[in-house]
């Protein structure tokens, strides 16, 4: 079977120098959504709460409940609430208020600028309103940037909308709750974090977004994916391999197949421009559902130790490549 290896002291690493950037480990919020961006949910997280970490964000009740001994806060962004949970759920609408079980725990989400979700910022009034009439206990504030891994002067743009509304909430006396605002990237551009959490995924997973201006701290992958030899054969010079026979050999070649293919999340890309393994290998041909070859002996091949630079080839992002990954890969911590 096609695996994956997570080191774990690249991930410590990388958490690290999270912590050393915002100044302490307990102002970091792992996020954990989507199968912990594919590296493994409950692997990653209980190597997280190990590490000391005291706060996790995933997409839905079902992630919550399979890592919530694990962390003293979790919080649900799709905020979909059916009954009264002790995780944290984000509002990302006025609407979703009436909907939400009285007692239960919520951060206020503002859209200040990225027009995806969350209240309008005219909306916070009636919003607070909604949320004492409902019974609900306002435990954080958040919003989200949409460019913050761009060089240009958007964050600060949002950032400033944001602290409009912190002010209208002190003037208003409210508080006792937390405030957040930055992902990776917005994290590793601020200079002092002032805010109570940073809420980190894909630099904690080893990638570092931003664009080469930016003072770029290293970080290193947490993840390795690896497939197995299924047979080998030699081609004789002339033969064409796999579907559509778009490779022929152009000599005798030694080919194995390896188990790994786009029914577990890698991309078939383009055959004509052949992707090459971390292990120095040309993928042949076409990408198979299960199945890829290359010209190698070895039992086990590295396909890719580092999804930036796997990106980069396929033309998407790191995100990509790594959520992308099948749960059904074995994962394991070296
Ligand atoms: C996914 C997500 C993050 C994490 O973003 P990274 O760029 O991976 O650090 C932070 N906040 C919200 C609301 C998210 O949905």
């Amino acid at each position: 079977m096609a695996y994956i290896t997570i080191n774990k002291q690249n991930f410590y690493y990388n958490l690290k120098q999270i912590a050393l950037k915002v100044g302490s480990v307990d102002k970091i919020a792992i996020v954990l959504k989507d199968n912990a961006y594919g590296h493994g949910l409950e692997l990653m997280a209980e190597l997280a709460s190990e590490f000391g970490i005291k706060h996790a964000i995933v997409r839905n009740d079902s992630e919550a409940e399979k890592i919530y001994s694990l962390f003293e806060t979790i919080l649900v962004l799709d905020g979909k609430c059916k009954k009264l949970q002790k995780y944290h759920y984000a509002i990302n609408s006025i609407e979703q208020i009436d909907s939400i079980p009285q007692g239960t725990k919520v951060e206020l989400k503002i859209d200040t600028g990225m027009r995806r979700s969350g209240i309008e910022m005219e909306q916070l009034e009636e919003a607070l309103q909604k949320i004492e009439n409902q019974g609900l206990e306002l435990v954080g504030l958040m919003t989200h940037f949409r460019s913050a891994d761009a060089l240009s002067s958007e964050l600060f743009w949002q950032m400033k909308q944001f602290d409009a509304v912190k002010k209208r909430l002190k003037v208003l006396g409210i508080d006792g709750f937390r405030v957040h605002s930055c992902n990776s990237s917005a994290t590793l551009r601020q200079k002092i974090m002032q805010e109570d959490i940073v809420r980190v995924g894909i630099s904690a997973y080893g990638y570092n977004e931003l664009p080469y201006p930016f003072d770029l701290i290293k970080l290193k992958p947490v993840l390795s994916l690896y497939a197995q030899k299924i047979s080998a054969r030699v081609l004789k010079a002339g033969e064409s391999l796999g579907y559509g026979a778009v490779f022929t050999a152009p000599k005798e070649m030694q080919v194995s197949s390896y188990d790994l293919g786009y029914g577990d999340g890698w991309c078939r890309g383009n055959a004509k421009e052949p992707f090459i393994t971390s292990d120095g290998f040309k993928i042949l041909g076409r990408v198979s559902m299960d199945m890829i070859s290359l010209e190698s002996t070895l039992e086990s091949v590295c396909i890719m130790n580092d999804a930036q630079e796997t990106a980069k080839y396929f033309g998407t992002i790191s995100y990509e490549v790594i959520t992308a990954l099948s749960s059904d890969i074995k994962r394991q911590v070296i």
